[in-house]
């Protein structure tokens, strides 16, 4: 199938590099696959006929609001069933807050409780808009639309996250970005799925969530090697910082202060801890730590 692909971008804060989305023409068929912030589609209208979403993040899907309100009703939107979920519980974000926040002992002054706030209102309108145009499961939703397309799962920048591939083009979301500084809920599950996705033979070319809008499979790969080398670093700090127990258990903002030793500003020391979740997550489903969740901070032990 001949496809045809033009990327878009959208910045606004706080994202540090534009966010890239594409529209891709197949035939009769326009497929948006994100849709931005939502600033270039409220001035722009693309008309696509489906939209695809990789990932909840507001980033990718803040583009339903404007859609929505522009009301096409022949407009079919297909997600994972899990982003589907997260869009449909924004109070996900202060919940999470209060969990990374427990989890490794921070407090969040009022700058960053603003900051939820306002993440809050953003995903509670990309939600509204989400119900109001009426999100598909993406199985069932892209073969009803008449395009081959096929898609996998690719959790690791985030759980719900998945990859598209039309025609020979490989849609990846935030898992490949132009440079290896990718956020992951999950180290090890990105580790493998972004192996396997990469080694589909089918595609050509690459479409990161941010960065350059084309990559070729070879810096596709080199990317994902370069993330791979420094995410194994963060995790041998970890590891050592709870080894450092023995046997007995270790405070996670102990084990957060040897990873992250010296975090420039309040915003770092949250992503920062919010990434240390992360590779616990990893350590833990590979069955390396035990976590404690019921007191702050949590606690780690290394497992025998
Ligand atoms: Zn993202």
């Amino acid at each position: 199938m001949e496809v045809e692909v033009a990327v878009f971008r959208d910045y606004e804060f706080p994202l540090d590099k534009p966010v890239n989305f594409y529209l891709v023409r197949a035939g009769s068929v326009s497929v948006l696959v994100d849709t931005g912030t939502g600033r270039t589609l409220s001035t722009q209208a693309l008309n696509p006929s489906v939209v695809v979403l990789t990932h909840y993040h507001w980033d990718h899907s803040g583009g339903l609001v404007p859609l929505a309100r522009s009301g096409r009703g022949a407009l079919r939107v297909c997600a994972s069933r899990r982003t589907i979920e997260q869009l449909s519980r924004p109070s996900w974000v202060l919940e999470h807050m209060e969990t990374v926040g427990r989890a490794v002992g921070l407090r969040a002054g009022p700058g960053e409780r603003a900051f939820a706030e306002a993440m809050y209102s953003r995903y509670s309108a990309i939600s509204e808009a989400a119900s109001a145009l009426g999100v598909e499961e993406v199985g069932e939703c892209l073969s009803k639309m008449g395009v081959v397309a096929d898609w996998l799962e690719c959790p690791g920048h985030s759980d719900d996250h998945i990859c598209v591939e039309l025609g020979r083009h490989l849609f990846v979301g935030d898992n490949i970005i132009g440079s290896p500084n990718v956020t992951l809920s999950n180290t090890y599950k990105y580790f493998e799925s972004m192996t396997l996705a990469l080694a589909r033979p089918s595609f050509a070319t690459v479409h990161p969530g941010h960065g350059p809008g084309a990559l070729t499979r070879t810096d596709a790969a080199s990317l994902l090697v370069e993330t791979m080398r420094r995410k194994r670093r963060r995790l041998a700090l970890a590891i050592a910082a709870a080894a450092r127990g023995g046997g007995r258990w270790v405070g996670l903002d102990e084990v957060y202060r040897t990873v992250y030793p010296a975090p420039p500003n309040p915003v770092v020391a949250w992503v920062a801890a919010r990434s240390l979740l992360g590779y616990l997550a990893s350590l833990e489903s590979d069955g390396v730590v035990e976590v404690d969740r019921s007191r702050s901070p949590w606690r780690v032990r290394l497992m025998g």
